[in-house]
């Protein structure tokens, strides 16, 4: 992320509290990288940052660009579980919101040596302000840049579970994904303000969105994370031409009183991260029809990966003929290899399920001091994504679902997306996710948790019925779950590893993707 002299006085960053025009930006962190090396840092060192979307984040984030590795952690963890992460990546840096300050003195520095500790918003005893950090630096001290094959950022995958696992990211990589995501995926321009209400410590608000629009030029407006008044009301309040969002997010937005009016000037809505429900597409392509959509897939270790553009939407929504289209999430974006294969590794033969696997100058280096895992998921150069799909002969990627959530019962299998589809069909249901529970007749049995639409006085009877008129017997949940709303993961995704937790006995599933 280089100085952008061009842009100048734009706005590049906003958040509730300050903005940054490009060229302060740049000086503020060439500023703070200064401050790094006078604090002892070197290129290699890891600056842990602990904190919702700002500028500030965004600052430190940047500092990348002289080698520093910038691990953004999940603020949503335990305690017990960022101690984790924090002795993975043994940082020499922690920066943190005013909010975690606190939490982070009391529960996790007794337990991991960190050299420095910065809190932005307000003085601490013990922590140096950001503020005077920043000052503390000369922007125009010269210091080395990373090169292309440096570990930019540690994006960690999970860390609920079992061992951390952070995928290195390099700069060559962010810059592939920014250039490829801003150009063919969110199609955003110098002319967008964009809305970003996904968290930084995943990579889609990151590195296939945020940074993509920031290389493009856009100004970013930042919120600290999402909350559907909040969205409803940046949209209209801040003029936002483009913004991402889960699919989660989109059926709070639609359910939204106010969602149509605050759309003004969206001209693109971005969906990605997890399977899109068709009954939610159409919802939302209805309450707004003058707005664009795309939806991108990827994952944190393989990149952005494919994308389904404005294009494809308007055709499927206007013809039966094409309306499958809305089931894909879309065809490969450029210089990008994709391969399915079979449960021996063998290609599979046209129109047939597989595991996706990924070749691309966009995938991370490998995980971060885990080279036996890194091992695991790389076939040759490709990257295993533990997905599973099919493409059609036009190269349209239907993803079915991830290989570790694929149901087995009875012998049978069950993808639970396709369960999920059909429920998401029914007038009664706001929201589903379907899991296997352990099962002594059928050794895993297919269940679902489901959220009602207000007003709605659907039983669990009443929603299998439903399922039964559209389902296999064997594909039909055995049991249905009312509940008033599902555990989400950081970014806003439906955890079906916390309900497998929660409604049977313990996860029967291994955690992540290995
Ligand atoms: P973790 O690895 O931490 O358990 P995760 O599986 O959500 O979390 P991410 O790398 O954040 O990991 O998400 C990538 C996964 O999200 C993909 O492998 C895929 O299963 C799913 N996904 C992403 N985009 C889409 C999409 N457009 N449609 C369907 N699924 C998607």
């Amino acid at each position: 992320m280089g100085r952008r002299r061009c842009l100048g006085e734009k706005i590049a960053f906003a958040d509730a509290d300050r903005s940054v025009t490009f060229a302060e930006f740049s000086q503020r962190v060439d500023s703070l990288v200064d401050s790094f090396h006078r604090l002892g840092l070197k290129p290699g060192d890891r600056i842990a940052l602990l904190s919702r979307n700002s500028v500030a984040a965004m600052e430190c984030i940047a500092t990348a660009k002289a080698g520093f590795i910038v691990a953004p952690l999940n603020w949503r963890l335990a305690p017990s579980e960022l101690i984790a992460l924090l002795r993975d990546c043994a940082p020499n840096v922690l920066v943190c919101d005013v909010q975690w300050a606190s939490v982070a003195s009391a529960e996790l520095l007794d337990h991991v040596a960190i050299r420095t500790r910065i809190v932005v918003g307000a003085a601490r005893e013990g922590w140096l302000s950001f503020e005077d950090v920043v000052a503390m630096g000369r922007a125009d001290e010269a210091h080395a840049e990373a090169k292309g094959d440096d570990t930019a950022f540690l994006i960690y995958t999970s860390g609920t579970t079992g061992t951390p696992k952070a995928a290195m990211i390099s700069h060559r990589g962010v810059v592939a994904n920014g250039v490829a995501s801003a150009r063919e995926a969110i199609g955003v321009t110098a002319d967008d303000r964009v809305l970003c209400v996904m968290p930084l410590f995943h990579v889609g608000g990151l590195c296939y969105y945020l940074l993509p629009s920031f290389m493009a030029g856009a100004t970013s407006i930042l919120r600290p994370a999402f909350e559907v008044n909040d969205l409803v009301e940046s949209l209209a309040s801040q003029a936002v031409t483009n913004v991402h969002l889960v699919p989660t997010m989109i059926s709070d937005l639609v359910a939204h009183p106010h969602a149509s009016s605050a759309a003004g000037n969206l001209r693109r809505i971005v969906y990605a991260g997890s399977t899109m429900p068709v009954a939610l597409l159409e919802r939302v392509m209805k309450v707004f029809p003058s707005c664009a959509f795309s939806q991108s897939y990827g994952l944190t270790e393989g990149g952005i990966v494919t994308t389904l553009g404005p294009e494809e939407h308007r055709r499927a929504a206007g013809s039966e003929t094409h309306a499958h289209l809305l089931q894909s999430c879309g065809r490969a974006l450029s210089e990008t290899d994709l391969r399915l294969v079979d449960a021996n590794g063998e290609n599979c033969k046209a129109g047939l399920p597989g595991e996706v696997l990924v070749r691309s100058g966009r995938i991370m280096k490998g995980y971060w001091n885990l080279p036996e895992k890194t091992a695991e998921i790389f076939s040759g150069d490709y990257l295993r994504t533990g997905d599973i799909g099919c493409l059609d002969a036009d190269g349209y990627l239907y993803l079915v679902d991830r290989k570790n959530d694929m149901i087995v019962t009875g012998g049978e299998n069950v993808f639970p997306s396709e369960v999920e589809q059909v429920l998401y069909r029914s007038p009664d249901v706001a929201e589903a996710a379907v899991f296997g529970i352990a099962d002594a007749r059928w050794i895993e049995k297919v269940v679902a948790a489901v959220v009602l639409r207000g007003g709605s006085d659907a039983t669990p009877e009443t929603l299998a019925r439903f399922a039964r008129q559209h389902l296999a017997s064997y594909k039909c949940p055995k049991a249905i779950f009312i509940v008033r709303d599902l555990p989400r993961n950081g970014v806003g995704k439906i955890s079906r590893k916390d309900l497998r937790q929660v409604f049977g006995e313990g996860d029967p599933k291994r955690s992540g993707r290995s």
